[in-house]
């Protein structure tokens, strides 16, 4: 028997104050088409921490399968697992292969999961090259930030098309841009690096840091990233930042705005608004300051704006195979050094590890001025 731990919860609330973990054993006699996986890296997301609120688009529901003594749910949407057995039936998947989730909702707060059904809730990480020249981390982190940062810059405006017309055109003097607010979420830095891949040009807001030298190297790091121009959110929303958007980068307005990708909301989402050029598009997929923000008028009007919302785990039902295609493409620039996963803080799972170090760690992640995302490593 495999000794398993997880972390569940049976109402909604605090993950300090709703979470457990409960221990559990699973029989070395898999059913045909299951397959028995370790977890190697798991990180913990906002919206993971929205589901034990209760907050989440969707409300997961509390099974008695588990075992606990309440109906209970483990949190948790991505992560690299190993596959430590398999199944009759199993033809795609062996020992020691590495496998992601292949849609939301897994459960990935957990050191071991026996998954039926293995092949179609599971996605082999790499087809044919497997893991070969990619870290856990890496791994644990490409199906829900990446993928995101992906489809927001390609789903809703042409950025690529718009670049090579203002070149052929001759009226543009670069890529196309794109805006977004919180540019150093592990969404924004993917999208400032595929953005640059692209021939994008990108406009990045962050918060101030506590010191002028830490906003600076936060700036440059995303510089390094690939990021065009990075301004704090002060910058952003004073008055003058409409001015200087024109004077200091779209060539006097003549290189359009087209994409605005809002992470934040409140103001950060109406200076979104007035940045953008007529028939811009705003692709709102996060609500990190808890403000909604009023839809101005004028602007949807005068500018015939859009507005839109983006949900990966709804794109990803719609669409499974370019779910799979995506993955192994932006896993082969992480093999290929062009892509790097966002900074995490590690916390270590170990059978010893204290129940209170992993609720501290849920717990911490919609806390702000992080130096990463929490990832358990086991
Ligand atoms: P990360 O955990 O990597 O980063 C969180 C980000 O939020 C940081 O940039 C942080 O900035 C910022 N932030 C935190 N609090 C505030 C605040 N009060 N005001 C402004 N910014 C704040 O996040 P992810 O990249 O994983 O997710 C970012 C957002 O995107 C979340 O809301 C998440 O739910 C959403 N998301 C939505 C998806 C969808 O399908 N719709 C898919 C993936 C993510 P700082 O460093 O300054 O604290």
């Amino acid at each position: 028997y495999t000794q398993a731990k997880a972390l569940v919860f049976s109402r909604f609330g605090e993950p300090a104050d709703v979470l457990s973990v409960h221990q559990h054993s699973i029989s070395p006699s898999l059913p045909d088409g299951a397959v028995l996986i370790r977890a190697v890296a798991v990180p913990v997301n906002p919206a993971d921490v929205n589901t034990i609120q209760g907050t989440y688009g969707v409300k997961p529901k509390f099974s008695p399968l588990l075992g606990t003594a309440e109906p209970s749910v483990i949190p948790g949407n991505e992560g690299c697992f190993e596959v430590l057995s398999v199944g009759g039936n199993v033809q795609g998947l062996k020992k020691g292969d590495w496998v992601i989730p292949a849609t939301t909702g897994f459960g990935t707060l957990r050191t071991h999961a026996l998954v039926e059904d293995a092949e179609k809730k599971l996605f082999k990480v790499g087809g044919e090259k497997g893991k070969e020249g990619l870290t856990p981390l890496q791994v644990a982190t490409v199906s829900v930030n990446p993928c995101s940062g992906y489809r927001m810059l390609r789903d809703y405006v042409d950025l690529v098309k718009l670049s090579v017309d203002g070149f052929a055109k001759g009226t543009a003097s670069g890529g196309a841009w794109f805006l977004q607010n919180g540019a150093n979420s592990g969404v924004g830095r993917a999208a400032i690096q595929l953005g640059k891949l692209w021939g994008l040009r990108s406009i990045n807001v962050v918060r101030e840091r506590d010191t002028p030298e830490k906003t600076e190297e936060l700036k440059n790091e995303l510089k390094e990233l690939g990021a065009t121009v990075v301004v704090t959110e002060t910058e952003f929303l004073d008055r003058s930042f409409t001015q200087r958007l024109k004077d200091e980068w779209t060539n006097g307005g003549k290189d359009p705005l087209m994409l605005g990708l809002n992470c934040v909301g409140g103001k950060n989402a109406a200076q979104i608004v007035r940045s953008l050029s007529p028939k811009g598009v705003m692709v709102t997929y996060g609500g990190m300051s808890r403000q909604s923000f009023p839809f101005p008028t004028g602007p949807q009007i005068f500018k015939r704006l859009r507005f839109e919302g983006f949900w990966l785990s709804e794109w990803g039902k719609e669409n499974p195979e370019e779910k799979k295609r995506m993955i192994n493409e932006i896993l082969d620039m992480m093999r290929e050094g062009k892509f790097k996963a966002a900074p995490a803080q590690e916390v270590t799972w170990n059978w010893d590890t204290e129940e209170k170090v992993l609720k501290d760690a849920v717990q911490g992640t919609l806390e702000g001025f992080r130096s990463g995302k929490g990832v358990f490593v086991f």
